[in-house]
């Protein structure tokens, strides 16, 4: 059938208000992979070959927690801690431990406002235990899944009720931190040479503190956007632009570049500390479970029900995205 120019063009302008109008919550996968994979390369010499090997695996599976969220009612909460619901900074009101907090305010509240410390905790143990029982394959998942927690725990929109700038006519900038400006700058302007992991004594105090830095950080993600969008008009701030292969309405890159500017490194301060966060967290529980010999592993395939399993996640993600719940 041939359309005439102008319904084409109001057919355009019908999809472009629906692209845009889809919501974005995550780091963005492009943020999540690409933070997966540069953490291999700051392993020891005993691990990095083993996860050199599956970096593909690492980091295409770095997005999983993010799809599941969608299907899984148990999932959301675990991205992120609303942490101002508890007092103010430093939260001191909110006990760190997960039975005292449970005690204090009951695991229902704790649940509504997000669980991102103590759920990386529980995964820190599943993968000591991988290691211990040397199953290749929990050890690559959960090694693939607890990075994107760490990193979502690094990003202060993640400690803050107003996540996605819904309280402050500001949304979008959730997607605008975490997505759109690694996408536009990272690849090009971000320093990625990060030395080597570290032995992390504490798993708990250690990702507790880097909660806490988001947290004090979120203030300062609002407004400077908010100071921002003062000096722009509307259609400075935003432009039709190409994002993975589409053309949306979106933060232009003049806007963007200013924010980032503003921002003063801060998105690639969080970035660089996601990756050595990641690092370490893999290479304290490896050191944890005995330092196991990585070239003598069992269960080294995925099962069919594995690969089932990833079908269906795949499968109920694409079903979402589809009714326009789901970023990419
Ligand atoms: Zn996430």
């Amino acid at each position: 059938m041939q359309l005439r120019p102008h319904t084409c063009k109001r057919l355009v302008a019908v999809i472009l208000l629906l692209a845009c109008q889809l919501p974005a919550f995550c780091w963005g996968f492009y943020g999540h992979r690409k933070i997966n994979f540069l953490s291999t390369f700051l392993l020891p010499p005993e691990m990095i070959a083993f996860y050199k090997q599956h970096i593909d695996f690492i980091s295409e599976h770095a997005v999983d927690p993010d799809k599941r969220r969608y299907a899984v009612l148990d999932e959301a909460p675990r991205h992120y801690i609303d942490i101002d619901h508890y007092g103010a900074y430093p939260y001191t009101e909110l006990p760190r431990k997960w039975s005292e907090a449970v005690a204090k305010f009951g695991e229902d509240t704790l649940q509504t406002y997000g669980v991102v410390p103590w759920w990386i905790q529980i995964m820190q143990r599943r993968l000591t235990d991988a290691f211990k029982a040397r199953n290749q394959v929990m050890i690559l998942k959960l090694s693939a899944e607890i990075g994107h927690y760490i990193s979502d725990a690094h990003v202060p929109l993640h400690a803050c009720h107003n996540h996605n700038g819904q309280f402050s006519n500001q949304n979008g900038i959730h997607a605008f931190w975490e997505s759109r400006i690694p996408e536009l700058f990272a690849e090009n302007q971000y320093d990625f040479m990060i030395g080597k992991a570290a032995y992390i004594p504490n798993v708990g105090n250690f990702i507790w503190d880097r909660v806490l830095e988001s947290a004090a950080a979120a203030d300062t993600v609002l407004r400077m956007e908010a100071n921002l969008t003062r000096q722009f008009s509307p259609d400075q701030k935003y432009a039709y632009e190409e994002r993975l292969g589409k053309i949306t309405r979106q933060y232009s890159t003049a806007f963007s570049a200013a924010y980032q500017q503003a921002l003063n490194g801060m998105i690639e301060r969080r970035m660089r500390q996601s990756i050595f966060a990641t690092a370490s967290f893999w290479y304290t529980a490896w050191v944890d479970a005995g330092q196991p010999d990585l070239k003598a592993l069992t269960n080294t395939k995925l099962t069919p029900e594995d690969l089932a399993e990833y079908e269906k996640l795949n499968a109920q993600w694409l079903g979402g995205k589809a009714m326009g719940k789901i970023c990419d």
